[in-house]
Parts: C-alpha cells; structure tokens; sequence
C-alpha cells in the first residue's frame, strides 16, 4: 500500500464560492438547502449501493469549525495563515531529528496547553450530537486534533485523520501517555516557565474564549495547540524522555540497541538514540496511520452522501476523501466561510435543472447553519 505523508497545504488563492442553489446565499436559504440536503432520498448516481447506509451523511470537517470555540482556523478572516505570515507549522523530520526544534515545539505547546484544555466544543459540534441522536449521521470524519467530536458525541463514530492532542505518543515504542499527565512531567522540568504560565492564568489571558482579546492580551493560540511567543528562550526548555524506554531501551528492527540518556532530573539528552515524545498528531511530512486511512474512505464508502464542513480542503487527505465522494456519486453538501480547493470540480455534480443536483454550497458559518438544521429536523428512529 502506498500511503502518502502529509504535504504543506495548498497555499494558492482559491476562487470565490460558488453559492448552490443561489438561494443559500441566505441563511434561512441555506437552511433550507441543507435540510433537503439530508432528508433527499439516495442519489440515483451513487454507487455501491448494495453496501453501507446510503441514506445517511458522513461529516468531514475542519478548523473553521472550532474557531467559535475560540481556536484559530488556517485561513478563515483571523486564520493563522493570515494574520501572522510567517508563521510555518513544524515539519516531522525537524521534530524528530532536531533536539532544539524539539525544545521549541514544546515550550510553545506548554503554554498553550491550558487554553486548550478549557477550549471546548460548540454549537455546530452539538448541533453534530443531535443530528446523530436522530439518525442522519453514519460517521464523522475530522482534521480537527482538540477532540471536540469526541467530547461531544462520543457515540458517533469518529475518525481523526491527523491525529489527536489528548496524548503523546513515542517515536521508538508507540506508546501513548495522556497530555495532561505529560504537562506535569513539563511543569516539573521547566519551573520558571510554569512561573510564566501561571502569571498568564492569572493576568486572565485564559479567560477569554474571544481570540481577539486573547491576542491583544499577549497570546495567540494555533490551531494545533502551540502559542506564538515572541523572544522566548527556548533553549532553556526541557522534556522528558519516554518512560518505557528509558526504562528498558528498545532493540531496533535490525537487532541493534539503543541508548536513553536523561539528566538528574529526567530530562531527554540528545546522547539518547530514542525514548522521543511526539504529540499523537499528524505532523507535516508524517505518514498518516495507514489504519486511520482506511477507516475514513471505509466511513465515506459506508454512506450515501458527504457534508464538508469548515474547511477549504487544502490539505491532500481531506480532499482525496472527497474526491472519492464525487467519484462514488455521493451527493456532496458544504458548509465553509470562504473558497474550497477544486470547487469547480465538485460544481459539475450540480445538473441544474432538469437532473438531480447532488451539490449544495453555502459560504457561512457551520454555527449559524446546522443548529436550526438539527432542530428542525424529525428523529428517524421512530
Ligand atoms: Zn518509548
């Protein structure tokens, strides 16, 4: 199987949206575009219809959908893309070949962690629960790595293409140790930044779910759970080795040995040759789990139609999910402020009059859509 790493998303400027039917330009049009959306009886175009639920949805969704709980999205109005340039999201091979891109990574992410943690989930991810309680949903498909669907509707089926903040994972031995107990470890290594952490919570930088004034207060919190801290000294950070392996260093595949090194206090030395934490996400230039690929073209495979929801499907992986989508005839609906990547591909499922749409846009908020959606439409199971 041939399984492709993550590229840097597409950066090119895409091209307006184009609003099917031009009623949804509203948003009670948009409302009631989506409601036919997934109520309409399976497409005659899908294929594979002896397999799978074909008369309910599977959800893709993205960064824009948690900006209303108070994360940035890549390329939104306030999108980390465009209010801060620069900024460039670290690569897997620097992280795991660089001992300092390691020590900046994680000082960045210390600070950002507890914003994070009391970031939570919002009116589309609710509106998501309902719309499964109901029965419209056969699964959700997320780039998202806050665990918002989870925490939100654990009974639906999730699959998280890139991965999950919750926990880091070694690079040696695969293990998986819970964020939160991995900030302590942090904590205790790095006491004069727990110091600087703890002066943010109190000045009250964390007590705002408003991005704005979190920035304007000194702190702007990325999508992927790091901070962006002007003259930080991020040398002086340090970060724990993995427990397991600098317990019992693990043989590598062709038989040799590795070494773990800490300091007195248990901090990883760059004479170690493994024992490397890695948060459990998909970096840039990672692979993604070839297990988590499958189960997300299973979940688009297993339904009759596709809503993309909050992203503009610059990355590959989220678009070759609805690329196939298209290719299967799925009726494909979206929810994103803004451009999509290949838009005009996706248009050609719109046959206008006088053959069966299976293309409904709206460029809106998914937090002033799907909630009235969900309310207003009946449970299936009865
Ligand atoms: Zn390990």
């Amino acid at each position: 199987m041939t399984v492709s790493a993550i590229r840097i998303p597409f950066t090119g400027p895409l091209p307006p949206p184009v609003i099917v039917p031009a009623s949804a330009s509203s948003v009670s049009g948009a409302i009631d575009a989506f409601l036919s959306f997934l109520t309409a009886p399976p497409s005659p175009y899908l294929r594979g219809v002896d397999v799978g639920r074909n008369s309910q949805t599977v959800l893709l969704t993205g960064a824009g959908i948690s900006v209303a709980s108070g994360l940035s999205d890549y390329r939104g109005k306030n999108g980390t893309y465009i209010t801060n340039k620069a900024y460039r999201p670290i690569y897997f091979h620097e992280f795991a070949t660089r001992h300092g891109s390691r020590k900046r990574y994680w000082a960045r992410s210390f600070i950002g962690w507890p914003g994070l943690l009391k970031a939570k989930p919002n009116s589309t991810h609710w509106a998501v629960r309902d719309l499964s309680a109901k029965g419209y949903i056969s699964s959700v498909v997320t780039q998202n790595v806050d665990s918002f669907h989870s925490k939100a509707h654990p009974e639906t089926p999730s699959v998280e293409l890139h991965g999950y903040l919750r926990s880091v994972v070694c690079l040696s031995c695969r293990n998986q140790i819970s964020r939160a107990e991995y900030q302590k470890s942090l904590e205790k290594l790095n006491p004069a930044w727990a110091e600087f952490l703890a002066k943010m919570v109190d000045l009250g930088v964390l007590d705002t779910d408003n991005p704005e004034e979190r920035r304007r207060r000194g702190m702007k919190l990325n999508p992927d759970g790091d901070v962006d801290l002007p003259k930080a000294p991020y040398s002086t950070f340090r970060y724990p080795s993995c427990p397991s392996c600098l317990e019992k260093p693990p043989r590598l595949q062709d038989g040799t040995t590795t070494r773990v090194d800490v300091d007195s206090d248990g901090a990883w030395l760059p004479t170690s040759t493994a024992g490397i934490l890695k948060p459990a996400v998909t970096m840039f230039g990672e692979n993604i789990d070839p297990s988590v690929k499958i189960a997300a073209e299973e979940a688009i495979d297993d339904a009759g139609r596709l809503l993309v929801m909050g992203t503009s499907l610059a990355t590959y992986s989220a678009w070759r999910l609805v690329e196939r989508a298209y290719k299967r005839g799925m009726p494909i609906g979206i929810i994103n402020l803004g451009g999509v990547r290949n838009e005009s591909v996706l248009l050609k499922a719109d046959n206008g009059k006088n053959m069966v749409s299976r293309y409904v846009r709206c460029s809106l908020n998914s937090d002033t859509v799907l909630p009235s959606v969900a309310s207003q439409l009946p449970s299936l199971s009865h």
